[in-house]
């Protein structure tokens, strides 16, 4: 377990959760529900984006082991779906045009084992994939505030270069991946805007997409987004994003590394769009006393 479980009972990157072994089990419970329920029939009702972080062996709530990733992956080639990458996604979206088997594919803050492990098995399958970088962590004039000493490595500027356009492409998730929310207005613009002129610089074409750290955003954040020129946003609210979404508050579901079989085909299916009964009620907990009302009133209320 890492020190960030231990420090902050969060699970770091996507903000405040349940811990684990709760959240494990009541994951469980709704992928039965939905087994049952719709016996097991994956809604198609529109796009649903899936997002992980770290695919390595290493023991790190934000690590799924390469065997269970490269599983997972199977199951979507054998049940016949096209994994894509965000910008692809989204123009099926804008055009409404229906894609029932179409999933999207995101990692969050440019770990190297995600070119290690993951890359392989999505070149192999023929899926595509977006990965969110913070520009200053990767230039290593910032650090992840969980990892103490021990922060995995993170793709160099020289891979991501190299890989962009390939199986996997790169967008924005702010300078030093802070929590928004926490920041004033100044410093909130300045690491959305920022990060993009940087990665702009970097890969030497247009960044279209925006990720939000840990999730947490409000009106205000999403206002700098626009602001900023990015075309789509994507969020850590679980759901189903159907045409004439909005595209900078986009809906994804994070893969866990304790997610089961089931749970993999439930999340794919639909039945785990809505947030987990006391999510709503641990983040406000955690990061209430941080929140303006009308951000509270948007990370409280873009989960339904
Ligand atoms: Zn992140």
């Amino acid at each position: 377990m890492s020190g960030a479980w231990t420090r902050q009972g969060a699970v770091p990157g996507v903000g405040a959760t349940l811990p684990p072994p709760v959240k494990a089990a009541a994951t469980r419970v709704r992928s039965f529900w939905w087994l049952v329920s719709r016996r097991g029939r994956p809604d198609r009702s529109g796009l649903r984006i899936l997002f992980y972080h770290r695919v390595s062996d290493d023991d790190d709530p934000l690590a799924i082991t390469p065997c269970r990733f490269g599983e997972q992956m199977e199951l979507l080639a054998r049940e016949g779906y096209e994994v894509v990458d965000l910008a692809t996604a989204v123009v099926l979206l804008e055009r409404g045009v229906p894609a029932p088997n179409v999933v999207a594919l995101n990692f969050d803050d440019g770990f190297r084992d995600v070119g290690e492990n993951a890359l392989p098995v999505l070149e192999r399958l023929g899926f595509r994939a977006t990965v969110f970088l913070p520009t200053g962590v990767i230039d290593g004039t910032s650090t992840f505030a969980w990892y103490d000493d021990d922060q995995p490595a993170l793709l160099s500027w020289e891979e991501v270069r190299e890989l962009d356009g390939g199986a996997l492409s790169f967008e924005a998730h702010t300078l030093t991946h802070p929590n928004l929310l926490l920041l004033d207005d100044e410093a909130s613009r300045r690491e959305i805007t920022q990060s993009k002129l940087d990665l702009e610089a970097r890969l030497g074409r247009p960044v279209d997409a925006f990720c939000y750290p840990a999730g947490l955003f409000g009106e205000r954040e999403r206002t700098f987004v626009a602001e900023a020129g990015y075309r789509v946003a994507v969020t850590c609210e679980p759901g189903v994003n159907v045409s004439g979404a909005d595209l900078l508050t986009l809906r994804r579901r994070q893969i866990d590394p304790r997610d089961r079989r089931l749970d993999f085909r439930a999340k794919v299916g639909g039945g785990h769009d809505t947030p987990l009964p006391l999510r709503g009620v641990y983040r406000r907990l955690r990061y209430g006393a941080g929140l303006k009302p009308e951000q509270e009133a948007t990370v409280a209320t873009t989960g339904h």
